[in-house]
């Protein structure tokens, strides 16, 4: 068994420059965290409101958090005072409640447009086509209080590499369209949220600029109880 800093130094070594890495602490405890914190590492992302919420009351406050699950509008307002980045907006409702919500917080809210890009259809995100028409369609521009700063996907959980690379393939795709058209007047539309503990390496070959990486960091999640 390696520990959570081998761990962390085993990634940081193999991570080439300008690729981020999001250590996902999900279902694990904030003693876990404080071992990575340790390490060095200071971005982690999460996937509930509630755990992540209650984790940042307690922690160092430099860390950075990333919300990279499924947001509901109703949950906005928790986050929305310290989270660093949310990589799932799967909707304009919920860029516009996040911008009014960083309005309230007097701040500036990161935001990654989550795109479906895997077979399964139990994953969230715009198609590429909604996600085209939303940025051409919807007056995104007039939102002061959020920043797009890119694209995230998760690809579909399957050991057919051809697939994994054709799914990130199709999210880089789409992520130079966007950035040569109509993000091209946007600085901060450059980051590129995909790879997981199973599928990294394969991201790494499509211009990922995070990896969200949690079982390779943390070990196995155990679901059969809830911590937070
Ligand atoms: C849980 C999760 C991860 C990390 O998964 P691992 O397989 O443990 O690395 C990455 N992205 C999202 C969206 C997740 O929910």
């Amino acid at each position: 068994m390696t520990t959570i800093a081998e761990n962390i130094k085993a990634l940081n070594g193999e991570l080439p420059d300008g690729v981020k890495l999001i250590a996902v602490s999900k279902n694990h405890t904030g003693d876990a965290i404080e071992e990575a914190y340790a390490a060095g590492q200071r971005r982690f992302g999460e996937n509930r409101v509630q755990e992540m919420t209650a984790k940042h009351e307690v922690l160092p406050k430099d860390i950075e958090w990333h919300l990279i699950g499924h947001l509901q509008t109703n949950k906005v307002k928790y986050v929305a005072p310290y989270v660093y980045m949310i990589h799932s907006i799967d909707s304009f409702k919920l860029l516009q409640e996040v911008n009014r919500q960083a309005e309230k917080a007097g701040r500036t809210i990161r935001c990654l447009l989550q795109i479906h890009i895997a077979k399964e259809d139990t994953k969230f995100g715009f198609s590429p086509d909604e996600c085209r028409h939303m940025l051409a369609e919807d007056p995104w521009q007039e939102l002061r209080n959020v920043s797009i700063c890119g694209l995230m996907g998760v690809a579909t959980n399957t050991g057919d590499t051809g697939q994994v690379r054709s799914e990130f393939s199709s999210l880089q795709q789409l992520a130079a369209e966007l950035g040569a058209g109509i993000m091209s007047g946007n600085a901060d539309f450059r980051e590129l949220s995909m790879g997981m503990t199973h599928d990294y390496r394969l991201a790494l070959d499509y211009g990922c600029t995070m990896v969200r990486i949690g079982t390779k960091i943390f070990g196995e999640r155990d679901y059969s109880q809830r911590l937070y």
